[in-house]
């Protein structure tokens, strides 16, 4: 996947007056692994970025394609997300399709989130994962 990225994944957000706002927020909140991606302190293979969003290539992926949505928000866990959350949701979602097709595997893909360590969470700030390019089963809701 090449789409031009800046060098440092937020070189373009920490220049801009409103992402400089979301970013000190994000600064005082709990420093997840995305939060550092973001800032540029350890490499991740960019897929996407926007104002409200980045999309990363898994470290340990679970099938062909497997990449990361995450919102710049750091809402820990998506029982954590408020109605306040309604746009951003959406967002992550609509992006989650145009992902799809950026990768061409909009025919088939899935999208998983794992909400609570219970449920498979590791990194809690919340993240949709976008699997595709291998066979998932059809009465299977898991990896296989
Ligand atoms: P979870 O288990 O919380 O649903 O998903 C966390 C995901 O983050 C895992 O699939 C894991 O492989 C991925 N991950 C953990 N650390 C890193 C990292 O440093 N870089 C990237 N790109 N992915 C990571």
């Amino acid at each position: 996947m090449s789409l031009a990225v800046p060098e440092r994944i937020n070189e373009k957000y920490c220049r801009n007056p409103f992402c400089s706002r979301t970013l000190q927020g994000i600064i005082m909140a709990e420093e997840s692994i995305f939060i550092k991606i973001m800032k540029g302190d350890i490499p991740a293979d960019l897929v996407y970025q926007d104002d409200h969003c980045i999309c990363v290539k898994d470290i340990n992926p679970q099938a062909p394609t497997h990449v990361l949505i995450v919102p710049r928000k750091p809402i820990q866990r998506l029982a954590d997300a408020s109605a306040a959350d309604k746009m951003l949701l959406g967002h992550l979602m609509l992006k989650a399709g145009d992902i799809a097709r950026l990768l061409g595997v909009e025919e088939a893909f899935r999208i998983v989130i794992n909400n609570g360590e219970g449920a498979g969470q590791t990194v809690f700030h919340l993240h949709l994962h976008l699997l595709a390019d291998k066979t998932f089963s059809e009465n299977s809701l898991g990896l296989n």
